[in-house]
């Protein structure tokens, strides 16, 4: 009887030891809301139209520019920078490719498609964290609405263009004010506007630089918002983006199918780089005839593909790429269709290399250092960033180094 009433109080006692050590955990996990402006180009932030992300800055951490992925492209770089891989390992080689093991096509537009789990090859934060006790969620970020449960965040949202972006800042203060065992501590938001109005304006624009102001006052709203729910000062706050936008026009134009009449290929993607395929028989072919008009782009069999591009190993890349020179656009007959002058001022996908290929990076908060600048950060680093900063252990498999990134944080932090 009383060795029963012993091991029924033991086993109480350790059971409050596990609630309070829980709870002490969750209350003392960091916050990080990670934000993407899409297409907003590294210098975007220099042009003195954007107080709120300067409150940022001078009290964080500003990088000259952001390194994207190639092809610099949405879907292949806000996947990389949630998972740490090059495209050609996580598998989202560009904004549509072809499966070549069966039909399936996929393709950003598809909603259908762009759910399936099984196109993404890499583990993101959200995945990592989650396993280890974190509670994530996302306000848009590709990838973010898989239909697998597990591989999303906690708390997601079906991709819709036109969500005002108030509503979209209003639900993550709301979010920030669950319950603890509820609330979110990595948050993802994304804003699309620098993109398309880059496109259609470009980076040179008086209306780009409306667009800019406008994602700024977006920004107020949340710093504000936080503010309020007294939470400014222990959110860390990550602004990226996930490339930047260079000016084109419609004289730089090299229409492929043009030059490649009498033959049967097929091609994905258009602009900046193109991937095309073809009957084994004539790769050879396909390949000579474009190598000799080689004029404002370069083309490579897939086995020659510059190695800095680390654009290879994926069976998802055709045999044939086609990168474009700066500013330059190779179409095929179909682009035509909706490429017209007064629309097409802005592009990328283009060489990372590229500074205009790049993007923005800024961030603040407990974990980061004040007022730091720095050179370009490599978007590879930032999930071992956010496992340094959550303390857990990231995925092995990644090509994100964090002794590239971690002197950003906090000197307890960043070592
Ligand atoms: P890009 O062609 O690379 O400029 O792609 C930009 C487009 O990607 C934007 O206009 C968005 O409409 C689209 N987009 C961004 N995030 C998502 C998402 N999570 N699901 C579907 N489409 C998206
Ligand atoms: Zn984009
Ligand atoms: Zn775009």
């Amino acid at each position: 009887m009383n060795y029963l009433l012993k091991l029924k109080q033991a086993i109480l006692a350790a059971l409050i030891i596990i609630l309070f050590a829980a709870l002490s955990y969750s209350q003392s996990q960091p916050y990080v809301i990670l934000i993407s402006f899409d297409g907003y180009r590294w210098d975007y932030v220099n042009r003195g139209i954007t107080p709120n992300i300067n409150l940022i800055i001078n009290a964080g951490v500003k990088a000259i520019s952001i390194k994207p992925v190639f092809p610099t492209k949405t879907f292949p770089n806000h996947i990389s920078i949630i998972t740490g891989m090059y495209p050609e390992n996580h598998g989202i080689i560009f904004n549509e490719f072809k499966d070549p093991f069966n039909d399936r096509y996929y393709y950003i537009g598809d909603s259908l498609e762009v759910r399936e789990s099984s196109w993404y090859r890499g583990e993101a934060f959200w995945e990592t964290a989650r396993r280890q006790g974190i509670i994530t969620a996302s306000y848009f970020w590709p990838s973010s609405d898989m239909n697998r449960e597990y591989r999303r965040p906690d708390y997601f949202l079906h991709y819709e263009h036109e969500i005002p972006y108030d509503v979209r800042v209003n639900s993550v203060l709301d979010w920030l004010q669950l319950p603890y065992n509820e609330r979110p501590h990595f948050i993802t938001m994304y804003f699309d506007l620098t993109d398309g109005v880059g496109h259609r304006y470009g980076p040179i624009s008086p209306e780009i630089d409306i667009a800019i102001s406008s994602l700024d006052s977006t920004l107020g709203n949340l710093l504000s918002g936080l503010e309020e729910i007294q939470m400014r000062d222990s959110v860390n706050i990550i602004l990226v983006s996930d490339h930047g936008m260079t000016e084109v026009n419609f004289v730089k134009i090299i229409n492929v199918e043009e030059m490649l009449k009498g033959y049967k290929f097929g091609s994905s993607n258009s602009g900046p780089a193109m991937m095309i395929s073809t009957d084994d028989a004539d790769i050879e072919k396909i390949y000579s005839l474009l190598k000799k008009n080689e004029n404002h782009y370069k083309v490579y069999l897939k086995n020659d593909i510059p190695p800095y591009y680390h654009f290879s190993k994926s069976p998802r890349i055709s045999e044939i790429l086609l990168v474009a020179e700066m500013g330059w656009a190779v179409i095929t007959n179909k682009d035509l269709k909706w490429m017209k002058p007064e629309n097409y001022n802005g592009n990328h996908g283009y060489d990372n290399h590229h500074l205009d290929m790049h993007g923005v990076f800024i961030a603040g908060g407990p974990h980061f250092k004040n007022g730091y600048e720095t050179g370009t950060i490599n978007c590879l680093d930032i999930y071992p960033l956010l496992c340094k900063i959550f303390n857990i252990i990231p995925n092995n498999n990644i090509d994100g180094k964090l002794d590239r990134i971690e002197f950003i944080l906090n000197e307890d932090l960043g070592k």
